[in-house]
């Protein structure tokens, strides 16, 4: 019964980190995307400086700016990019670790598709299932 709860409770903050993952990620990619954006501005800005060397005063000028803008740009990109990715690595973790233990015996299971637990040889029922157990156990321990 104790053992219930507490993998329920363990649920209920992977759930919450899972939550709090996601606005991260989102978080990231916008600002990944932001990188990107300011990183072609810098390039069409460097190219309209330095295209126009003959003809314009200060378009060397202009033109390392650009460089310098999408440099930092770029810069910001790979940032959140490899940011992002480790934040896909910790959800699929999270996902994969929820997914496995056995409702039973808590042990984590192998990879795969099993009907089974491969230790206890309880019956792998669907998620919807088992929650509705955790709810019918809920009634039963209620005063
Ligand atoms: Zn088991």
């Amino acid at each position: 019964m104790a053992r219930y709860s507490m993998e329920r409770a363990l649920n209920l903050s992977e759930a919450a980190r899972i939550a709090l993952l996601q606005e991260m990620m989102k978080d990231t990619k916008r600002n990944e995307r932001g990188g990107l954006l300011a990183c072609l501005a810098g390039v069409v800005v460097s190219v309209a400086g330095f295209s126009t060397i003959p003809l314009v005063s200060n378009s060397f000028e202009l033109g390392v700016v650009g460089l310098v803008i999408a440099a930092v740009g770029f810069a910001v990109y790979l940032h959140y990019s490899r940011l992002y990715s480790r934040f896909v690595v910790q959800m699929a973790k999270i996902a994969f670790k929820s997914a496995t233990p056995c409702p039973q015996c808590g042990k984590e299971l192998p990879e795969g598709e099993f009907g089974f637990c491969p230790f206890c040889g309880t019956s792998l029922k669907s998620e919807g299932v088992i929650q509705q157990e955790f709810l019918e156990e809920d009634a039963t321990t209620l005063p």
